[in-house]
């Protein structure tokens, strides 16, 4: 077995983790990126969302690199994510393809036997102890802990930087030594020295930068490539970010769903806009959004890919809580034809107008 999976923000570390740990052999694709794109668009259905032909794209080249296992996740409830398996598989029949897809689900949607029976199915290919074997999962949960920590303080941290640029070279030093490991045990060590190193960058604690929640879409919100690495862009412009939605938040979530205790802080604030799950994390979205403009946060950004159905149902609420709580959201819509220049002047002038308020509130209290 030869097993791959696409690249979905910082899965592809706690997935080193995890393969290198049960010695089985395995192909991280390149990051996502244009040509992925363009292949995933020749093949795909031609009104799927743009997760599935970044996805479908990235697949295929690893198998051309000799991967016959892909991993995803899965469903998300009533969206086209639920289609997406049985739509790769077509795809691959069509190609010509030999690639077996193990999905990845939610214990609450396939129960807890079939998610073991899903999961022996990769670790039958290793040759490791039942001991070594749970380390394994152990050590690839605490890599994606890790890096989802460091990642979130590290963007958070970028609005104080002293000297521009500190933290955005910082986290992709942090990854790139991470990924360079050759073992998980080297994987968690390193994410530790980063994290101590992290806390020993100088900052001016007298900013006061603008701070922005990104929420939206679970795949388009998690890979840079999908929403044109909006997180860069923000550090950039000196903004703290914030986002909720992280690997790490998945695992604790799927894990918490089958006895209702799953976000529950999200649930509870989302509850006068969106008090059901209609799909995808639309409901996250709407209890994200009803959160920030509760902690402090100046404006909220919603990342969604075109035709998203959960999130299009999202857009439409959130300017209800943007004017009942005279709070600055504002949506983007990503898709394959999306142009980065006006993607980033967007993202400016949306900086622009949260930083006047600011200063209009303040001068306003005066
Ligand atoms: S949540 Fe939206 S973008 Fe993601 S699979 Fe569902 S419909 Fe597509």
């Amino acid at each position: 077995m030869k097993i791959t999976l696409p690249h979905m923000g910082n899965v592809y570390l706690a997935a080193k983790a995890l393969f290198l740990d049960l010695g089985i052999e395995f192909i991280i694709p390149e990051f996502s990126n244009k040509q992925a794109l363009e292949l995933g668009s020749k093949y795909a259905p031609e009104d799927i969302c743009l997760p599935y032909k970044i996805m479908l794209g990235s697949i295929i080249l690893s198998y051309k690199a000799g991967a016959d296992t892909a991993i995803i996740t899965g469903s998300c409830g009533p969206c086209r994510y639920g289609e997406y398996c049985e739509l790769f598989k077509n795809t691959f029949k069509k190609l010509g393809y030999n690639i077996k897809l193990i999905v990845i689900d939610y214990p609450k949607d396939i129960g807890f036997k079939e998610l073991v029976n899903r999961i022996s199915n990769i670790s039958m290919a290793s040759s490791k102890k039942k001991n070594e074997k749970i380390t394994a999962v152990y050590n690839a949960l605490k890599v994606i802990k890790l890096i989802d920590y460091i990642e979130m303080k590290a963007r958070n941290l970028a609005g104080y930087e002293i000297v521009k640029g500190t933290f955005k070279k910082f986290l992709y030093e942090c990854k790139r030594a991470t990924f360079n490991c050759e073992s998980a045990t080297e994987m968690v060590r390193v994410l530790h020295e980063y994290k101590a190193k992290l806390d020993k960058i100088p900052i001016d604690k007298n900013k006061e930068p603008m701070t922005v929640a990104i929420i939206g879409e679970i795949y388009t919100i998690l890979e840079p490539f999908a929403n044109l690495y909006i997180e860069d862009k923000l550090m950039d412009l000196g903004v703290s970010v914030k986002k909720q939605i992280t690997p790490s938040w998945w695992v604790k979530n799927a894990m918490l769903s089958p006895f209702k205790l799953n976000s529950l802080h999200i649930r509870l604030a989302s509850r006068q806009y969106l008090s059901e799950y209609i799909g995808g994390h639309a409901r996250e979205c709407i209890g994200e959004a009803v959160m920030a403009s509760e902690e402090g946060i100046d404006g909220v950004i919603q990342i969604l890919p075109l035709g998203c159905m959960p999130e299009i149902v999202a857009k439409a609420i959130l300017p209800k809580i943007s004017r009942d709580r005279n709070f600055p959201i504002m949506s983007l819509v990503v898709d394959e034809m999306t142009g980065e220049a006006g993607y980033s002047t967007r993202i400016e002038a949306f900086i622009d107008l949260i930083e006047r308020r600011r200063e209009q509130n303040v001068l306003y209290r005066g």
